[in-house]
């Protein structure tokens, strides 16, 4: 069965291109695809722009397109086993991840279908009894969104879900290692009534299938959660046509533990920051930075306990975290690594690829510890997206701060103290998204989640999710025109 799915049809890919999804875990069989070329990325953006131009969706009220999206959030649930197999078996994440992920994702659904119709603009007091001035908001357009391998329905629904509510229509392109997902969300749209042409799913790689999204005039908006090259490259390309554009991109983000902190959730939130998904999260708590008088007893114990982490696949109940997304991944990884260890930085954990017994024939990273790491070496500054973790140390307050901010990223961070003076006063200087005191990745699908710095522009989830997707418009009406006289005529 063909997988793109364009203007309500399943179609196969034009010029009939085929990829092969394994299992990261064990490299099993998962499925074959489309592999599309921009042919068909073209005639998707071709339905989108006639569904948004001619079609019902954008004059819908938003009422009805919130309970579209009530709707899609009960079949996600229907299909949630499911969907958590599929999730697991593209990316090789734990099933008890993808189960989390799936309730996630429907979460976001209903959080825009509960919100579609919530703010309706505002009206203005112009001080005039002949105007009606009103702030209205309208959707953007036609969508591109691109969505990365790492969490690939939750991206998928960051996207969609506050699209639609706003009436846009859209076209999909999920990442190319884990689109399995996606394929069934078209589906569930499809099933919950969505109109032919207002979604539309092209799969394959970024330089062929994605690239249309971001250089076509008939796209008025592309969204992008990636890594930074990516993004750049998007925004550059998208510059063109003066698109809207949304990123969403990478992150090195500090977890700092102050001597206060309350050490045993510390120490596990540590853990759970950086080798959660082994490391292959945006917000992944990468830099440990451990104030100067705990820092050598903090670390061992934390070393420690990561030599006992359990990798394994996805369906191995015992496994605590699993694989990494593919080869070319695991060796870059390796190569991060081992430029730490050049630049200086002490091996304390792992530092290898794990293949023992039915680790063999997956792409597993043993978690890794660096420590005697310094802001400015490359291993503080990079993302490696694998379970490696650098640790460096601190003297007081200020220096917690200015370590931290010392990247070109700022997606999230962590403070960790039993001051809740101090935490928040922390908090305050870290320039970062988001926040935890306390605490390591709880997101809500209330709260805005977007990067400062080189992190992104714009924000996904929360009301400021929706109006990265509408535009907001000022309408003055002069209900009682009359000629002005400015220029010779009745006054
Ligand atoms: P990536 O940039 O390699 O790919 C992301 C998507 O972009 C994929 O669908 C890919 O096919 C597509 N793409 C690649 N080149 C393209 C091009 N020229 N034109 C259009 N599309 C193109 O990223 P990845 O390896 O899939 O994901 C990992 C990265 O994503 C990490 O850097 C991570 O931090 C980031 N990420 C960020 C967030 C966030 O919320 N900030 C969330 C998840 C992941």
């Amino acid at each position: 069965m063909p997988e793109n799915f364009i203007d309500g049809q399943w179609i196969a890919a034009r010029e009939g291109g085929r990829r092969t999804i394994r299992c990261p875990a064990n490299g099993e069989l998962v499925a074959e695809i489309d592999e599309s070329t921009a042919v068909d990325t073209e005639l998707a953006i071709a339905a989108a722009r006639t569904a948004f131009d001619d079609g019902p969706w954008p004059g819908t009220s938003a009422r009805e397109r919130g309970d579209l999206l009530l709707r899609v959030a009960d079949l996600l649930q229907r299909d949630k086993a499911g969907l958590a197999r599929m999730e697991s078996l593209d990316t090789g994440k734990r099933l008890v991840e993808s189960e989390y992920d799936i309730d996630d994702v429907t979460s976001v659904f209903r959080h825009f279908g509960h919100t579609a119709d919530a703010e309706a603009g505002r009206v203005v007091d112009t001080g005039r009894a002949d105007v009606v001035s009103r702030v209205v908001h309208e959707p953007v357009g036609v969508c591109g969104l691109i969505t990365p391998w790492n969490y690939p329905l939750l991206q998928v629904s960051w996207k969609v879900a506050p699209a639609l509510a706003a009436g846009c229509t859209f076209v999909l392109k999920p990442s190319e290692l884990s689109p399995t997902t996606a394929i069934h969300l078209m589906r569930l749209l499809d099933e919950a009534g969505l109109p032919a042409g207002v979604g539309n799913l092209v799969l394959g790689d970024g330089p062929n299938a994605g690239a249309p999204l971001s250089e076509d005039p008939r796209v008025d908006l592309v969204s992008f959660t990636g890594g930074l090259q990516t993004g750049k490259h998007i925004m550059a390309v998208a510059s063109g046509t003066v698109k809207k554009v949304a990123l969403e991109l990478g992150g090195k983000n500090p977890n700092i533990v102050f001597a206060d902190a309350d050490r045993e959730s510390a120490l596990d939130m540590a853990l759970t920051a950086v080798f959660l998904h082994s490391g292959q999260v945006c917000s992944a708590g990468a830099r440990l930075i451990v104030e100067d008088s705990i820092h050598d007893e903090f670390v061992a114990e934390l070393v420690a306990r990561a030599r006992e982490i359990r990798l394994g696949g996805p369906f191995d109940e015992k496994a605590e975290t699993g694989a990494l997304i593919s080869l070319a991944h695991l060796d870059k990884v390796t190569a991060y690594v081992d430029a730490g260890i050049a630049e200086g930085a002490k091996l304390l954990l792992g530092g290898q690829r794990v293949m023992d017994g039915d680790l063999a024939e997956g792409y597993f990273f043993a978690p890794t510890i660096l420590g005697d790491v310094r802001s400015d070496m490359s291993v503080a500054q990079e993302e490696s997206f694998g379970p490696v973790l650098t640790v460096e140390r601190f003297t007081d307050e200020a220096d917690a701060v200015r370590i931290a901010n010392d990247s070109i990223y700022g997606l999230a961070g962590a403070v960790w103290t039993q001051d809740a003076g101090k935490g928040q006063r922390v908090a305050a200087g870290l320039r970062m998204g988001t926040v935890w005191i306390n605490d390591y990745h709880p997101y809500v699908a209330q709260a805005e989640w977007g990067g400062y710095k080189q992190s992104g522009i714009g924000r996904e989830l929360g009301t400021v999710g929706l109006d990265e997707y509408r535009e907001t418009k000022h309408v003055w009406h002069n209900i009682a025109p009359a000629p002005q006289g400015w220029f010779g005529g009745t006054p």
